[in-house]
């Protein structure tokens, strides 16, 4: 079946199914959740089963012509859209109002060779005002013969009226069993099985965590954050002004670096609170993990993180980074 071809997502792919076995397809479908967890694999594959010309069972051959097209985007019936920057050097990439209207042109036909016209649109939540309220229009009046897919990894983004058009489908992140089988088959160089489970834990069960180096690379960071947190006090500034400086002038991104932070905080006040150690982003460092979560009450641990949230929030908005990683740690400071 082709959507084995995606890992995982057992609920959606269940919805799907039966969706395609009772011929109730919804006109326009929402699929959300984590980035890198498979969503715009399971629509291609889902487009592929609408299309395919030498089905078995309902399920795509992914060997007819049109179901190679589709995997080559080149299926006349099958339309991809993502956003693009206006310029090289523009800040974000948008849909644009003119690709909504030329798609929703297209749209207008009877699909040329296949049963139905399929339309991929991701990252959705990057529509300008105006491509959204033109693309509504389409929701509410959807063409016949017309299967609209949506993907967003941050649904808090999109407009309620486009939220309620549609048929939500909820993406959750991979078991850390798909992502052990990614990186076996899909990694560029065989791993040995310490840093498999490294990535496996710090993955988020996201594909594209799992992969990236840097993943790897800030976690040398994780016990010299440990026994920050441990020590630093009023009584210890040494280690705040240290810290603060070294990370502001050092090569990785800061907020890479604070995400790490916010990680290590989190397993701590997960220990603190009991829950299984299956479950930490650090698994591996359980044991420097547990005395330092006795020392701290779970009052600390919470305002230490929400001062790390606070200095991503002051970073994004160009703020000096060493006074605002010394101010961080003031707060550490305070709530120790
Ligand atoms: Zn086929």
């Amino acid at each position: 079946m082709s959507f084995d071809n995606v890992l995982g997502q057992g609920q959606a792919k269940h919805i799907l199914n039966q969706a395609l076995s009772s011929s109730r397809l919804s006109h326009a479908y929402l699929f959300y959740g984590p980035e890198s967890i498979g969503k715009k694999l399971l629509a291609v594959e889902f487009a592929k089963t609408l299309n395919c010309t030498s089905s078995q069972s309902g399920e795509a051959c992914g060997a007819c012509d049109s179901c190679r097209k589709i995997e080559d985007r080149i299926h006349p019936d099958f339309f991809f859209l993502e956003p693009t920057k206006a310029t090289p050097t523009a800040r974000e990439a948008i849909l644009k109002i003119d690709e909504i209207r030329a798609l929703q042109k297209k749209l207008g036909f009877l699909p040329y060779e296949g049963k139905f016209k399929v339309a991929v649109i991701d990252q959705v939540e990057k529509m300008n005002p105006q491509a959204c309220n033109a693309f509504l229009k389409t929701l509410e009046e959807p063409p016949s013969s017309t299967v609209l897919i949506l993907i967003t990894s941050n649904i808090y983004q999109l407009l309620p009226t486009l939220i309620s058009r549609c048929q939500g489908i909820k993406f959750n992140p991979l078991p850390p069993d798909a992502i052990r089988e990614i990186l076996r088959t899909q990694g560029e160089e065989a791993l040995d099985p310490t840093e498999v489970e490294l990535r496996v834990g710090r993955s988020k069960g996201q594909v594209s965590r799992a992969l990236s180096d840097e993943v790897t690379q800030t976690s040398s960071y994780r016990q010299e954050m440990l026994s920050l947190i441990d020590q630093v006090s009023f009584k210890r500034m040494d280690l705040l002004f240290q810290w603060s400086k070294a990370m502001a002038k050092g090569s990785e991104p800061l907020s890479q670096i604070l995400e790490e932070l916010l990680g290590i905080l989190r397993d701590l006040t997960f220990v603190k609170s009991g829950g299984s150690p299956d479950h930490l982003f650090n698994g591996d460092l359980l044991a420097e993990l547990e005395p330092v979560a006795r020392k701290k009450s779970l009052l600390n641990l919470l305002k230490m993180t929400e001062a790390v949230n606070q200095t991503l929030h002051a970073l994004s908005g160009n703020a000096n980074a060493q006074l605002a990683l010394e101010t961080m740690l003031l707060d550490f400071c305070e709530a120790a």
